[in-house]
């Protein structure tokens, strides 16, 4: 996609799915469809947005998931890559760029940056701990216990019910998750940094940052006043990731944070083989440049603390976002939704029974932007077929000639910006205009340009809603 240096450009990121799985509906109704419906939205005002994702490959939650399947874990990560695309397809969920993070020019790109980041001074060496499985540092996938914050039960190095960093030995009664093993061993350094500092003045100045933030989940506000300085898991022993030294790999999370920024700049077309440095040169021409973040809650961690230390520590000014976009879950029969207890509904399995803006629809009114939702199967039995618009409908929408047309538009670009955006506050939208052209109050000029102006809404963003929502 080419963008234009004037505009202002609209960058959504949606955290990499892991392919250890195929997605199931929580999934695409948390950051995915609240990140598509946003981008669409704002190219359908006539504004300038991309969304841009790519595949965990280094996660390693993938080998563990191979292992335990007695998988060879190349074969299963490109079955599973292969499921999650076609997952999103089924839900019309569009990516404007996705990169591969597993090419040799992406790979120099990474380590490059890494070379950089491990010079800086936040880049240490410490201690760490090892169980059974020496292979493994215990942390990540290969450990879990009670979080001591919330009492969760995690995996170690972030928990991912209240957001808070978790070493294992903060942890209490923590186990190793392949071998069962309880005890761990301190181990020195190898002299490779392990870890990332972050200290009092790094905690003052993301607190600062978040001023210009915008911020819609109390989640994050509560998860950064309660931090302090603590450490992060910069590399960790492991043959599954991407390789630092002999049996050592990169934290998946700061792979993450690279592959997004190699992401942008393939976007302002800053060549494959292009370094940094020329990331940092394209984003000073491409000013206008806006970053937004979409995610589940369980990594706010990552994308509202270690994500713009490192935007920091990497030169990277303009990659601070100015949206934090942080939806909590989508339940099934008021529980969480998971695979070992068989509380899922796959994307796959509905998929094709109904179709796609009857899906898209009935994830959206079950929308859990704000607090928990339990997905309600209710709405998929609506049979309500999306209306073909006049062929002029794109110039009702783009033009409209009554003062409520005018305003209706007006209030959409408003709430199309990634800092306003919200799903529930559109459905609201289209409801009460919707109601307005339906009744009396409105003239029949302007329940002509209306209605067309919302027919069209809904083919743009390809769902189609009745007013029970
Ligand atoms: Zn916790």
């Amino acid at each position: 996609m080419m963008i234009d240096a004037s505009l202002t450009k609209d960058v959504i990121f949606t955290p990499p799915p892991t392919p250890n799985g195929g997605l199931h509906v929580g999934h695409i109704a948390g950051p995915y469809l609240r990140a598509d419906i946003n981008t669409k939205l704002r190219k359908t005002l006539g504004e300038t947005a991309a969304h841009l994702s790519h595949i965990d490959n280094y996660q390693t939650y993938v080998a563990k998931k191979a292992i335990e399947l007695g998988l060879e874990t190349d074969a299963f990560r490109h079955e599973m890559i292969g499921l999650i695309d076609k997952d999103f397809q089924r839900f019309n969920i569009d990516f404007d760029l996705k990169i591969d993070n597993t090419e040799d020019s992406y790979r120099r790109f990474l380590t490059n940056c890494l070379a950089e980041l491990f010079r800086d001074s936040h880049a240490v060496c410490r201690f760490e701990f090892i169980g059974a499985d020496k292979r493994h540092s215990a942390t990540e996938a290969y450990v879990s216990g009670t979080c001591p914050h919330c009492l969760q039960w995690a995996f170690a190095n972030v928990c991912e019910n209240c957001g808070m960093p978790l070493e294992i030995q903060q942890m209490i009664r923590p186990i190793e998750e392949l071998t069962g093993a309880t005890t761990f061993t301190q181990q020195d350094s190898d002299g490779v940094p392990n870890a990332i500092s972050i200290n009092r003045n790094d905690i003052e100045w993301i607190r600062e940052q978040y001023r210009n933030i915008a911020i819609d989940n109390r989640f994050i506000t509560r998860m950064l006043t309660k931090l302090s300085e603590h450490y992060v898991v910069l590399t960790l022993r492991s043959d599954y990731g991407f390789k630092i030294s002999d049996g050592r790999v990169i934290n998946p999370w700061v792979e993450i944070f690279f592959a997004h920024i190699y992401s942008l700049g393939r976007l302002l077309e800053v060549e494959p083989n292009g370094t940094i440095q020329d990331i940092r040169r394209a984003l000073q021409i491409n000013r206008n440049i806006r970053v937004s973040y979409y995610f589940g809650v369980d990594n706010s961690y990552y994308y509202c603390v270690l994500f713009l230390l490192l935007a920091k520590i990497m030169n990277l000014p303009n990659v601070i976002p100015i949206a934090l976009k942080a939806n909590r879950f989508l339940t099934l029969n008021h529980r969480k939704m998971s695979s070992s207890k068989n509380n899922v509904i796959w994307a796959r399995d509905i998929a094709g029974k109904f179709p796609v803006n009857i899906l898209r629809a009935s994830l959206m009114a079950s929308c859990p932007e704000y607090s928990e939702i339990d997905f309600d199967k209710g709405f998929l039995e609506d049979r309500i077929p999306l209306q073909i618009p006049l062929s002029d409908a794109q110039s009702i929408f783009n033009r409209p000639l009554t003062e409520v047309g005018k305003r209706f538009r007006l209030t959409l670009i408003e709430l199309s910006d990634p800092r306003n955006f919200s799903i529930e506050e559109l459905l609201n939208k289209i409801n009460k205009v919707t109601e307005f052209f339906e009744s009396k109050r409105a003239t029949a000029i302007e329940t002509e340009e209306l209605r067309h102006m919302v027919d069209y809404l809904f083919i743009q963003l390809n769902f189609k809603v009745t007013r029970h929502y």
